[in-house]
């Protein structure tokens, strides 16, 4: 079979998804080619089924805190089976209401993996589709180091597969799907320890906030070891273990999480053919309006590896078909101020620059923080009192905020409607002209002094 399209979207997920929808609604012939199932990474081993693993550990959380508001309650365990059955038929629920949408918005869906045959045919199943327009956005997959015994270990995709739940787990990284997956198992019950190859977790984000959370969660009972050179994963008597460049290590796992970063997909899409660049790790390269190296070819998403969030690839598909089938000619995604919430214990919001970043970009004299830690008033009765920090950074004269963080219960949904504050290039002044919500934890960041 031969067919030709207006626009051909390689990636049923966050980004190909919302741009295939985008382009059809301006009245374009569009398909989509997707190899798994619909929603990719975010619908089916990212955002969701983690949120709702989040959430279930912030629900054992707040029956731990129940007592102290005088509630009797017995506690007779926690059955992982029960939430993995609801959580995954939620998946399939999303997975069908994707591909209604893709039908009632008339783009085609051809199941199988896609590859160039030119510059502008691709090659599925057999079957071949022609389009002067094409976009890549075939996301990534977690990565696995080339180390004896790597094996032993399963990724965030393995996580979500999991039967039953791990009593002994160690997280292998330093960033998000470390930082997420190590605090709701322990959240859970089961005992955490994470090994860094450096010294902090999420060492790109603001130092009072990679620091608060590294020491919540050495608090709450995870053991975090730093400046670990792994060299190996290790099998004894049915538990795992890990060693490093001395042979030092410790065994006695049931789970080993691989969480070091993502590489893209585009292994065997035949780039080469298409004319497509990438660099040496394998993201493609885009230019600001997200065109490839190669005329009518395009990316969006994780795989051009840039702020891998689901809102970031929906939002640069759609201004990309807002572009090429509404005429709107300068559309193009700002990738500027981008806010990103952390599902940690405790939740991390956090929009704009760190303190390190501003200083290094403006100088010390252009800035000045304003930061506060103080007890949410959720503890207030409760014998467990974590902190919660608001910080902001302000620049210049008219103290523009360039720096928004939230480390704290309620974190996930206060950064937001901050957010629009800072990318509306609001000043310190602005924040204290707004009046306070009384008693919130958000009240603190109108509140600075
Ligand atoms: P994807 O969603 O990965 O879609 C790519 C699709 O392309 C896949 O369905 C794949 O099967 C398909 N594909 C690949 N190659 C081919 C081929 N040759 N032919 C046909 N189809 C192909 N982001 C957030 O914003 N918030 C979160 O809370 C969050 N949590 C996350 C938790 C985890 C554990 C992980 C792993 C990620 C998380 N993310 C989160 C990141 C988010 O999931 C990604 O940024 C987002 O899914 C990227 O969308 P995408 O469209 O670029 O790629
Ligand atoms: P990240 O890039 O966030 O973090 C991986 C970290 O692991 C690195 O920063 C590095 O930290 C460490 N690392 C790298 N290689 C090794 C190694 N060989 N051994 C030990 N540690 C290593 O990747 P993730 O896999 O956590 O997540 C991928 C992306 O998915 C995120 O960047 C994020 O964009 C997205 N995501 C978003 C979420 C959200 O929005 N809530 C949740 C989950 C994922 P160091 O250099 O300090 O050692």
């Amino acid at each position: 079979m031969s067919e030709r399209f207006d626009f051909i979207v390689i990636g049923g997920g966050s980004g190909g998804i919302a741009c295939a929808r985008r382009a059809a609604q301006y009245g374009a012939k569009v398909l989509i080619i997707e190899s798994g199932p619909l929603g990719g990474t975010c619908v089916n081993v990212g955002c969701v089924p983690k949120k709702v693993m989040w959430t279930t550990s912030q629900i054992n959380e707040t029956l731990d805190l129940a007592k102290d508001y005088g509630f009797r309650i017995e506690r007779l365990g926690f059955d992982w089976p029960t939430i993995k059955q609801s959580r995954d038929a939620y998946v399939s629920r999303l997975n069908g209401i994707y591909g209604r949408n893709l039908d009632d918005s008339g783009v085609a869906l051809v199941r199988g993996k896609a590859k160039f045959s030119t510059s502008h045919s691709i090659a599925v199943n057999g079957d071949e589709f022609h389009a002067h327009h094409i976009l890549i956005a075939t996301g990534g997959a977690p990565s696995v180091p080339n180390m004896p015994g790597a094996e032993l270990g399963i990724t965030s995709d393995g996580f979500f597969k999991l039967a039953h739940q791990p009593k002994k787990i160690l997280v292998i990284g330093a960033g998000y799907i470390a930082t997420e997956l190590a605090g709701l198992m322990h959240g859970l019950g089961s005992e955490v320890s994470m090994l860094l190859r450096k010294d902090k977790l999420l060492r790109t984000f603001d130092r009072d906030v990679h620091e608060m959370v590294m020491a919540q969660m050495r608090q709450s009972g995870i053991e975090i070891m730093t400046k670990v050179t792994l060299q190996s994963l290790v099998k004894g008597n049915n538990t795992l273990g890990y060693r490093d460049h001395e042979g030092n290590g410790k065994d006695g796992f049931d789970c080993i999480i691989w969480a070091i970063g993502r590489h893209t997909n585009i292994a065997n899409l035949n780039l080469e053919v298409a004319g497509v660049e990438v660099d040496a790790r394998g993201n493609i390269q885009t230019d600001e309006f997200q065109n490839s190296s190669a005329n009518g070819i395009y990316a969006v998403g994780d795989v051009t590896h840039r702020a891998q969030l689901t809102p970031v690839a929906i939002a640069a598909g759609r201004k990309l078909a807002n572009r090429l089938f509404d005429n709107q000619t300068d559309a193009r995604l700002d990738y500027e101020n981008i806010p990103t919430v952390i599902f940690s214990h405790p939740p991390i919001g956090s929009v704009g620059l760190s303190e390190a970043d501003a200083r290094a970009k403006y100088g010390d004299d252009q800035i000045k923080i304003y930061k506060h830690f103080f007890i949410d008033m959720h503890y207030a009765v409760t014998e467990h009192k974590p902190r919660t920090l608001v910080k902001l950074i302000v620049h210049g004269a008219d103290q523009r905020v360039v720096g928004c963080h939230v480390v704290g219960r309620g974190a996930d949904e206060m950064i937001q409607g901050f957010a629009i504050a800072v990318k509306m290039g609001a000043t310190k002044q602005d924040f204290d002209n707004t009046v306070a919500i009384h008693p919130t934890a958000a009240e603190e960041l109108v509140t600075l002094r």
